[in-house]
């Protein structure tokens, strides 16, 4: 199932080229009183949502796709985390490249560990990236996003895509420069969750998936989730020994080589296999 957030906040399920607005379904979720859930309630409500999901869904309203503004699929995550250097040819052009490394060695995820990025910074793909310092260099990011599912910690790699609700596009923007990754990756708009969440049951392995990016049309990422460094279990195994992952949670798995600074006016596309593309705008911020 594709599932969306749209508009002025509908649930929808994706059908071809069309959203079923199955938003009913949020009246059968529980009512909630302070202090609210730390988790996102449609995601840890999921697997209860979906047979109603789907049998709303053939007869529900229906708006085109190309009409709809859609937002990040995940509302309410309780974080989203990210993993740096996580595929070898990106590691190697931002050995090479001072603007990338500002003139720090770069070293591996084993040295890093994993970084966490805002939730302030969170967006669907049609409300665009808005650029606030024009005069410093902001990257794109296409990267593979897994949305957990389930409560969990300690959790082992052969258990660990058990926990994963879906799968959508990530892009985990990003401002160059000396400051921490998570002050430089956390501005509003730099982290994008699109167009919808694949439910995991539609990607049986994560780790075969070709992923691309072009910026105005010009391919600048290129890549096949086959070689990221830690693959997607061994990401959850890791997150979980440092953090209890929540219904909703992030995980930005990092970017391939071919990053590259985005300006005002550029178009960003990106695409991965089995879940679909999305479109980006890059505007200034007012
Ligand atoms: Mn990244």
């Amino acid at each position: 199932m594709k599932l969306c957030r749209f508009n002025d906040n509908r649930l929808g399920v994706v059908l071809d080229d069309q959203i079923a607005d199955v938003s009913s379904v949020l009246d059968t979720l529980p009512v909630y009183r302070w202090p609210l859930p730390i988790y996102d309630v449609v995601i840890a409500n999921l697997d209860r949502l979906r047979p109603q999901m789907e049998k709303l869904a053939a007869s529900a309203s229906r708006v085109p796709l190309r009409a709809a503004t859609l937002l990040s699929p995940v509302a309410n995550p309780n974080k989203i985390i990210g993993a740096p250097v996580n595929y070898q040819k990106h590691i190697d052009e931002a050995k090479i490249d001072k603007q990338i490394n500002v003139g720090n060695e770069i070293k591996t995820i084993d040295y890093y560990g994993l970084f966490l990025k805002a939730n302030s910074s969170l967006i669907g793909p049609s409300q665009g990236i808005e650029i606030a310092q024009p005069e410093r260099r902001h990257d794109h990011e296409a990267e593979l996003g897994v949305v957990i599912g389930k409560e969990c910690r300690n959790v082992s790699r052969a258990s660990a895509l058990n926990y994963v609700a879906g799968y959508s596009i990530a892009l985990d923007m990003t401002t160059r420069g000396s400051e921490d990754r998570s002050f430089r990756k956390s501005l509003d708009t730099y982290s994008v969750l699109g167009p919808w969440l694949v439910t995991s049951d539609e990607i049986a392995d994560p780790s075969v998936l070709d992923l691309w990016l072009t910026v105005n049309k010009q391919p600048r990422q290129r890549t096949n989730t086959r070689h990221l460094i830690y693959d997607v279990p061994r990401l959850i195994e890791y997150a979980s020994m440092f953090y209890t992952l929540l219904p909703g949670d992030i995980i930005m798995t990092g970017t391939p080589e071919g990053v590259g600074p985005v300006v005002p006016g550029d178009i960003i596309d990106v695409g991965i296999e089995s879940i679909g593309e999305m479109q980006v705008r890059v505007v200034a911020r007012t």
